[in-house]
């Protein structure tokens, strides 16, 4: 057998701040907890690991700013990076995903095609805005949803949270308040749509990609047909143009979850959303624990075909941007938004600690509440061990504090998790330990078995490439382009996993 003969780097500890490493495109990529980072030849790494980048150095300056060095650190500076990149552990819960209706409806009258004891009554309603508008963010997302259906069919108790939350929060605590309504638009009425528009009530659906695609997932995945999705995206689009309305701002936000029939449509998926003036596309990869195993066994994929498929349509994406077409990828512009801003976007499930409870709450139909959408899901497909109480119970404070939400957070927490403490892209990770529990029987889980991490490196590797190239300026210019970038839509949260 043969042997192999390592030799140790020489390292000048007592002249190094912390950082943590890897290598993409062939260069070494320094990271540290702030979010700074620098790419660095071996040269300049080993030179850097050995203490001969000092004064005169031609990076000296530009590694002891970012916190890479010792030798004139500044620690206040860093610990204010540090506290900006983190702050969402102090915001509080801000986003209030609130389930409607059990019942998904198929027609497009408007009317039930179920029969009913399952929607949320006003009194509940009420409940979770006095709930929520007690919480200490200034700033308030309720997400209006049905689950795996439609939440139009109990319109009333939609209509009466809204209006109540506006005016109880004009009476108290004079927040910020936005509401989001997940539709599937089998019950969307003309009445409903001019209602959601002059109440400023954004709208989000699912749109598969163009017809063949959409009607063949939906056929299986439930939800409405393609016809009747694209008929409400323009109603909407219409309607907010006359209406003089930003169409930045303005529009009906579209998410699509990828089965193996979009896979092997690719580019036509794209292209669907470039032809209907989407401004963004968020790919959703499918769940083969909320979808089941026939379904699975139909439309799914193994993780690596996934993968490949999102950096291609990335990169396809990436040259519509060249050619003057403005339309953002959602995952890849939270993650660009990470790395090129010392801002963090505060996406409750990309972060750590994960969000669940303290950054978002969920609320089933009966009054019973759950540290975030996914636990909700986790109950719904009939285990209630995210279950943290009734809303008559609780106050966020109580939410906060629930032994269940702070086994959460410190199960995501990176810092602490094996893999992720030495990760180089932990500074823009985060997964969901309500996934991992799901998928591997823990809130810890193994990194190696976790969608997300796979998920995550695949896009932070991909963007530190296109960063990597000095030829490319065009994608860095795209790139800070999504990363300022805000829509009313944007960055609270993105879409669960569960398909509708
Ligand atoms: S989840 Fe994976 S990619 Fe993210 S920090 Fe941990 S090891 Fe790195």
């Amino acid at each position: 057998m043969g042997s192999v003969t390592l030799s140790q780097p020489e390292v000048a500890t007592d002249s190094l701040g912390f950082f943590r490493w890897g290598r993409v495109a062939g260069q070494v990529l320094l990271t540290n907890d702030a979010g700074d980072w620098a790419f660095l030849s071996e040269a300049e790494f080993n030179d850097l690991l050995a203490g001969r980048v000092t004064e005169g150095h031609p990076r000296f300056e530009e590694f002891q700013g970012k916190g890479f060095l010792r030798d004139g650190l500044d620690l206040d500076a860093l610990a204010t990076r540090v506290s900006l990149r983190n702050r969402h552990v102090r915001r509080g819960p801000h986003v209030h995903v609130v389930t409607l209706t059990l019942r998904r409806g198929e027609a497009s009258n408007g009317q039930s095609v179920e029969p009913f004891e399952t929607d949320m009554t006003t009194e509940t309603a009420e409940k979770i805005v006095c709930l929520a508008l007690d919480g200490m963010s200034p700033a308030m997302t309720f997400e209006l949803q049905g689950q795996g259906g439609e939440p139009l069919l109990n319109f009333e108790v939609l209509r009466h949270l809204v209006e109540f939350a506006q005016s109880h929060n004009k009476q108290t605590t004079g927040k910020n308040l936005r509401f989001i309504l997940l539709s599937n638009f089998t019950a969307m009425t003309e009445e409903a749509a001019e209602w959601l528009i002059a109440n400023d009530v954004l709208v989000s659906t699912i749109l598969d990609g163009p017809a063949e695609v959409h009607d063949a997932n939906r056929k299986h995945l439930g939800g409405s047909a393609h016809a009747d999705v694209v008929r409400w995206i323009d109603y909407f689009a219409r309607r907010y143009a006359a209406l003089g309305r930003d169409p930045k701002q303005w529009y009906v936000d579209a998410r699509m979850i990828a089965t193996r029939q979009t896979l092997e449509a690719g580019p036509r998926v794209v292209d669907e959303y470039v032809g209907r003036g989407l401004p963004t596309i968020q790919f959703t990869a499918l769940d083969r624990f909320v979808v089941g195993a026939d379904t699975w066994a139909k439309l799914g994929y193994t993780v690596t075909e996934y993968l490949d498929f999102y950096r291609r349509m990335l990169d396809y994406i990436l040259d519509l941007n060249r050619r003057g077409v403005e339309l953002t990828e959602r995952l890849a512009s939270i993650v660009a938004t990470k790395i090129l801003t010392s801002d963090d976007p505060g996406i409750v499930d990309i972060q750590s600690p994960y969000g669940a409870g303290s950054g978002q709450i969920a609320y089933n139909v009966d009054g019973r509440v759950f540290p975030c959408d996914e636990a909700r899901v986790v109950d719904a497909l009939g285990d209630p061990i995210f279950e943290l109480g009734r809303i008559e119970n609780m106050n966020t404070l109580g939410v906060v504090r629930h032994p269940t939400v702070r086994a959460i957070a410190a199960a995501s927490l990176l810092d602490s998790q094996p893999m992720c403490t030495d990760c180089w892209n932990k500074p823009y990770c985060g997964f969901s330990p309500v996934r991992s529990f799901v998928a591997q029987g823990d809130l810890f889980g193994q990194r190696p078995h976790c969608f997300e991490c796979k998920e995550h490196m695949a896009v932070s590797t991909r963007l530190f490439e296109l960063l990597a190239d000095e030829n490319d300026s065009e994608a860095k210019g795209i790139l800070t382009r999504w990363s300022v970038a805000r829509s009313p839509h944007a960055f609270d949260t993105r879409a669960t996993r569960e398909t509708f």
